[in-house]
């Protein structure tokens, strides 16, 4: 992040403003909205400056002079003359004052974003400077999406927030109450300009909800194998409304960026040999911070169903009477087959396909071999990164064909996504001398060769 956004209460506070034209104009006109007292120091101005004049704004006809930073605690250079600019940003500097000078990011210690103005309701969006084009396209986007009267909205909750929060002292509770309340009846008519109407709805449900107990709901969530843009509406809507995420090792950093910023997060994360959190505490934790009244996200990679003991938890939650409700992700076989470019059944090469776990246990690899040699099914194995040479060798000895293609794909659909292909007698050799590293799937079977017959590798 380059730029931190930030609003900043101009109210009756003392703003230099240099130049007096087109350009001046804009931004005097978003200073006086924001209650600022402008001072305007120019050779000459434009009529519609000249309007301004008032108490709010006063003018010094005159070049920029040092002593015009008197005072102020906010600087815009937007004369048309980029030196005069760059001085006056200079200047500022030197006194520690924060100053814009206009379409110049170099000399300016803060740009201004575009805004969506529903008042107390603000939106800035920047892109750095780096394309205003854009940062305009998304504001009309945001613009279209926000009613033009959302701002009563912002206005009545405020008004009756300090009541509200003394009725529901619990944090989560009133976190949810109002969440339902914004998007309901009270939200309506608020927007209509009911406020009497709203304002009752309001108390009444409020009334309603500090004399029940509140409970809890657990969300197992499938955040997909990494990629965020594979996670389902559902599963944002559940991580954006949850107060504490639990998350596992494989959950990517772009996932846990679309949960709600402020919710409590707790990593429970496993690698293969080193359990961080055992599988009856994380059922525990579950259980304690629903019956505390929380939503509590259960983040885990992939598909919840899919090797990912989703089933033991619910199976806790279910003994101990918390709701919860299940999202399936996308898991990384499906998630690594698409971007590797590897269709897991198709009508000539694959009738079936075939998910398993290549985990170790006391030295052994648990699997009936018999049933996997047939070369119209796919194999697709989780976690067999260690074992790797140890299924290719099984698979050849009980009689499927050395020569069938093998394709290992680490960290699936993120931006370091790599793959290694071979066959069942080279792939572990090619896996370890490339040095790849968890996690990884592994496919074995004739339509890994369809990769190279559509020319994956050159057109990901
Ligand atoms: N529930 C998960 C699987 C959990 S087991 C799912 O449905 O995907 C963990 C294993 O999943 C890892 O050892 C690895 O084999 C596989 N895996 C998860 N994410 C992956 C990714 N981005 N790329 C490759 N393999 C991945």
């Amino acid at each position: 992040m380059d730029y931190l956004p930030l609003a900043f209460d101009l109210r009756q506070r003392r703003v230099l403003l240099v130049g007096g034209g087109a350009v001046a104009l804009r931004k005097l006109r978003l200073l006086m909205r924001a209650g600022a007292l402008v001072r305007v120091v120019s050779p000459d101005l434009v009529e519609a400056v000249r309007e301004y004049f008032g108490p709010q704004m006063d003018w010094r006809c005159g070049l920029f002079e040092d002593s015009d930073l008197d005072g102020v605690c906010l600087v815009i250079a937007a004369t048309d003359d980029r030196e005069v600019n760059a001085a006056v940003s200079a200047a500022a500097s030197r006194r520690g004052i924060w100053v814009n000078a206009v379409d110049q990011p170099e000399c300016s210690t803060f740009i201004m974003p575009a805004l969506v103005d529903r008042s107390p309701l603000l939106v800035a969006i920047s892109s750095g400077g780096t394309s205003p084009v854009l940062a305009r396209m998304v504001r009309t986007r945001i613009e279209a999406m926000l009613p033009g009267n959302y701002g009563r909205l912002a206005e009545l909750s405020g008004a009756l927030r300090h009541k509200i929060k003394k009725m529901l002292p619990d944090v989560h509770q009133r976190r949810r109450f109002w969440e339902e309340m914004l998007q309901g009846r009270f939200a309506e008519l608020a927007l209509q300009g009911q406020n009497q109407a709203a304002t009752q709805i309001l108390e009444e449900s409020c009334v309603r909800l500090a004399s029940t107990d509140s409970v809890g709901e657990v969300y197992l969530v499938g955040a997909g194998p990494g990629d965020p843009d594979l996670l389902t509406l559902k599963a944002i809507r559940l991580m954006q409304q949850s107060d504490v995420v639990l998350y596992d090792r494989l959950v990517s950093q772009g996932v846990l960026e679309r949960c709600r910023r402020d919710a409590e997060f707790v990593y429970v994360g496993k690698a293969r040999s080193d359990h961080a959190v055992p599988q009856p505490q994380i059922n525990e934790l579950l259980v304690s911070y629903a019956r505390k009244g929380m939503r509590v996200c259960r983040l885990k990679g992939g598909d919840p169903f899919i090797f990912g003991r989703g089933g033991e938890e619910i199976e806790h939650l279910a003994a101990e009477g918390i709701a919860f409700q299940v999202v399936p992700g996308i898991s990384a076989a499906n998630g690594c087959a698409a971007y590797a470019g590897i269709p897991l059944t198709h009508r000539d090469y694959a009738q079936s396909v075939r998910f398993l776990t290549g985990h170790v246990k006391n030295g052994v690899i648990d699997i009936p071999w018999n049933e996997l040699l047939h070369p119209g099914q796919t194999l697709v194995f989780y976690m067999a990164l260690v074992s790797l040479s140890q299924i290719c060798t099984a698979l050849v000895e009980h009689g499927r064909d050395a020569e069938t293609p093998v394709a290992v794909i680490a960290r699936g659909t993120l931006p370091e996504q790599k793959i290694v292909c071979g066959t069942l007698s080279t792939i572990a050799e090619r896996v370890s001398s490339v040095g790849l590293r968890a996690p990884t799937m592994t496919i074995i079977g004739d339509v890994v060769r369809l990769r190279d017959q559509l020319a994956w590798g050159h057109n990901p």
